[in-house]
């Protein structure tokens, strides 16, 4: 068998040579074939200067792409992905907080028949309130969306190729992977592991980018959020005609008194919010269709090491499209001879 490693690599100098030795001392001692595919995710560093010195050092076992620009981690995963040709792909971090020797136990699980074998991190090590706010994210989240997201598991996976190839098929512009992993389902397993602290270099994640991930897990993965706008609707209207009752009998018992500002202002307020989120959410979902209609590559390559032509750019949804522009320009050639 074949094995494929994908790393997404964005500014990672530091510490991709110390990666490839690691990831080579680990695969060469495995009884199988394999292949390392980088992709460079736009790095403004020396990583694209590395990447050409391993392929020129592991021709056969290497291969890479490099984007035009950062596209992002979700875009570097799927070309990865694209570039593999193994029967199993293994998705890991350049900077060594997956720890390479866990794919010869991965490698275990696989030949027992799963297809998806993921590693699942222990949070020792990370920061309290980071940690606290992750559980509290997936405990509420879970609740809304249609797939169950896991505390603690990343992209550190091994996929079959029937799960690599299930992956690609899902055309959307807007990837989250996490959802994605979970969503093509197939034959899972989880194992534990501690984390370890990155090598060298430094996290690409700032707290604001974690906020927008999140949001994104909430968004992608289904419509309920826009639910909350018509029961928020429907519990307030039931309230307001509730209170209005209640003003009424006090007007005929008791005459009119007060001139009830403060409770005028609660509502407007308040109602306002409500609608004010609500919007917000809607302009959420519609962005996302904007998106997915203008249908983009996800990414542009600009370099690439013993990658067919085929996988360098987006193939997937723009392939209907694609040949229907093929069958007319056939049809024009046809016409005109
Ligand atoms: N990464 C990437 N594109 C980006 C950001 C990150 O390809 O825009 C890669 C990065 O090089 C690393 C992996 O994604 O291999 C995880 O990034 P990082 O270590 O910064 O995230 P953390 O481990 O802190 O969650
Ligand atoms: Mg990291």
């Amino acid at each position: 068998m074949k094995l494929s490693v994908v790393v997404p690599c964005y500014n990672e100098e530091a510490v991709i040579d110390s990666f490839d030795t690691e990831i080579r001392k680990v695969l060469d001692a495995l009884p199988i074939e394999y292949e390392v595919c980088y992709v460079d995710d736009g790095s403004r560093d020396g990583t694209l200067e590395k990447l050409r010195k391993i392929a020129a050092t592991y021709r056969e076992q290497t291969r890479y792409v490099s984007f035009s620009r950062n596209f992002g981690k979700e875009a570097g995963m799927l070309a990865g992905l694209r570039e593999a040709t193994g029967d199993a792909v293994v998705i890991m971090d350049a900077d060594l907080q997956h720890p390479p020797e866990l794919i010869a136990t991965m490698l275990d699980y696989y030949q027992q028949g799963h297809d998806q074998i993921i590693a699942r991190r222990t949070r020792e090590g990370d920061k309290k309130l980071r940690t606290a706010l992750s559980r509290l994210y997936y405990r509420g989240v879970n609740r809304w969306v249609d797939v169950e997201l896991t505390d603690g598991v990343g992209d550190f996976r091994l996929l079959s190729r029937p799960a690599v190839d299930a992956l690609l098929s899902l055309p959307e512009y807007n990837r989250f992977s996490k959802g994605l992993f979970s969503w093509i389902g197939f034959d899972t397993v989880h194992f534990d592991y501690r984390n370890a602290q990155r090598e060298a270099g430094e996290t690409k994640w700032k707290f604001g980018s974690l906020l927008n991930y999140g949001m994104d897990g909430l968004i992608s993965f289904n419509n309920r959020p826009l639910r909350i706008g018509i029961w928020a609707g429907v519990s307030l209207v039931a309230l307001t005609g509730l209170y209005a009752l209640v003003i009424t009998i006090q007007a005929i018992t008791q005459g009119v008194d007060s001139p009830g500002y403060v409770t005028l202002v609660g509502i407007m307020v308040g109602l306002g919010g409500v609608q004010l989120i609500m919007l917000g959410l809607i302009g959420e979902y519609i962005g996302r269709i904007y998106y997915e209609t203008k249908r983009r590559p996800h990414f542009l390559v600009k370099e690439s090491h013993g990658v067919e032509p085929r996988s360098r750019d987006s193939k997937d949804a723009r392939d209907s499209r694609d040949t229907r522009v093929s069958t007319a320009e056939a049809a024009v050639a046809e016409r005109s001879s």
